[in-house]
């Protein structure tokens, strides 16, 4: 068991897509190592809002980060700067908008593309700024930067399968088939990350409609898959997550308690410290 913490954000990726075309991870379930939840995305259902959201715990009408052309450094507290202040280091392999969010805004893809510096929010950054990016590269990426800088938290955040449904839509083959895809991929890292003791977190920031598009309520656009995979996790049927907790979540995680942010109830275990400290006083 570790305290660090993994989270993959599938972009783009509709809950019942997950539940149906995942394989892998549907195994990883029904042997007991993972648990899938329905998780609804807050509103609009749009990437960069909704990047915020995860990391922050904060709606996109709170955080001022309403749209996707909104280019500027996020002004909340994030699991990045949480970690940050307490001394983690973090690590990330994304869409270049999350370096926009918590390094450096506007992107300059000479200078952040490839980041190490450890005064940053995200001190190791692999960044790709090309819709197209292959998800085999961006777990490459992931993959180069945990065994290299063993991060206390990684952000993992493939795009194909929200560019198969801007091409094709909902439901077509093609999104269906990249999320197969993006399940295979997960096979040929997950068992190495379980087997090392991370506490894992597979979610989206939003879902797809058959318009080709996202950005409203519609069930399809809001329904998201969030899968926990660990030990620390309760593994509970009844846990309602909300994706303004995941962030609280990740901080429990990591053992930072002071972050402020929502958790939701019941999806961790409830551990307390003083269960480590050694009793004095034995019962007979
Ligand atoms: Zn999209």
């Amino acid at each position: 068991m570790t305290d660090k913490v993994i989270l993959i954000v599938l972009d783009g990726l509709a809950y019942k897509t997950a539940e149906e075309c995942m394989g892998f991870i549907k195994s990883l379930s029904e042997q007991g190592l993972a648990t899938l939840y329905k998780v609804q995305c807050e509103l609009p259902s749009m990437s960069r809002p909704l990047y915020e959201t995860i990391l922050t715990g904060v709606a996109p009408a709170k955080s001022g980060i309403v749209h996707n052309q909104v280019v500027r450094n996020s002004n909340q507290k994030s699991v990045f700067s949480l970690a940050s202040e307490a001394g983690l280091s973090t690590a990330a392999a994304a869409f270049h908008w999350f370096s926009e969010l918590y390094n450096e805004s506007p992107y300059s893809p000479v200078r952040d593309r490839h980041t190490a510096d450890t005064e940053k929010l995200i001190q190791y950054g692999t960044f790709y700024h090309d819709g197209n990016y292959p998800d085999s590269h961006l777990y490459l990426d992931a993959e180069l930067l945990r065994r290299r800088h063993d991060p206390d938290f990684l952000l993992v955040h493939p795009m194909s399968v929200d560019e198969a449904g801007h091409r094709s839509g909902l439901d077509s083959s093609h999104y269906r088939n990249t999320a197969r895809r993006s399940d295979k991929e997960l096979s040929e890292y997950l068992p190495t990350w379980i087997e090392a003791g991370y506490q894992i977190m597979i979610t989206a920031d939003h879902g797809m409609n058959t318009d080709k598009s996202h950005g409203g309520s519609l069930a399809e656009e809001r329904d998201i898959p969030l899968y926990v995979i660990g030990d620390r996790f309760s593994h509970q049927a009844g846990c309602a997550p909300k994706q303004t907790e995941i962030c609280g979540v990740i901080c429990e995680l990591l053992e930072i308690f002071d972050h402020s942010k929502a958790v939701t109830e019941n999806l961790l275990l409830n551990v307390e410290r003083e269960q480590f400290e050694p009793k004095m006083v034995m019962s007979v």
